[in-house]
């Protein structure tokens, strides 16, 4: 029988460049070129030849995903999507950040890989309301684990306790 789709994603909260996963999803910039938070640990961790690979593609609008090598982290593949930079809900954010959940997720199987660990997009320096975020990241994981089951695993991996604990909180409502 197919796995109950709450038993298919898990919520940590920890360093996503530490997660032993087939591709870890990085909250990037449209430059890729790294920057702070989750990027620049990305990229710290990853090593240099990972700057030098996204050098190559030339950036990606907001929404939208790009794929790279991993390097020297324990996850193969790092898709790298860019997140809306709230600016009070006036500007489509919503319909940008579920769609950089749809592209994760197409990146994802294109791939073919089976695990996927994605931090909480936008939440940070692009300040997006947090619950709002979550709310989004939520639905769209379930809606794409409702209609494909090449991925087996979805981890959320929360730096902090309080976007730990709205992902707890959100996943009781939305998936059980
Ligand atoms: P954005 O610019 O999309 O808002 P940020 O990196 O500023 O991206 O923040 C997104 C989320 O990632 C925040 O919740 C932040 O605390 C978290 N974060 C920062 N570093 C890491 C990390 N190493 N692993 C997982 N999450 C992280």
């Amino acid at each position: 029988m197919e796995k109950a789709l709450k038993d298919k994603i898990e919520i940590v909260q920890g360093d996503i460049t530490k997660m032993e996963v087939d591709a870890i999803v990085n909250a990037a910039n449209t430059s890729l070129l790294g920057g702070g938070g989750v990027d620049g640990a990305i990229h710290r961790a990853a090593g240099p030849e990972l700057l030098a690979e996204t050098r190559t593609i030339g950036g990606c609008p907001t929404g939208e995903a790009r794929v790279t090598k991993g390097y020297r982290l324990p996850a193969r593949w790092v898709i790298h999507t860019v997140g809306p930079i709230w600016s009070g809900g006036y500007g489509e954010e919503d319909e940008l950040l579920a769609k950089c959940y749809i592209n994760s997720f197409k990146a994802a199987l294109e791939l073919g890989v089976a695990t996927v660990a994605f931090p909480s997009i936008s939440t940070g320096a692009y300040r997006f309301p947090l619950k709002r975020a979550v709310n989004i990241a939520l639905r769209e994981t379930k809606f794409f684990l409702q209609h494909n089951q090449s991925i087996k695993k979805v981890m959320f991996v929360c730096f902090g306790g309080d976007v730990y604990k709205k992902y707890q909180e959100l996943s009781k409502e939305i998936f059980e």
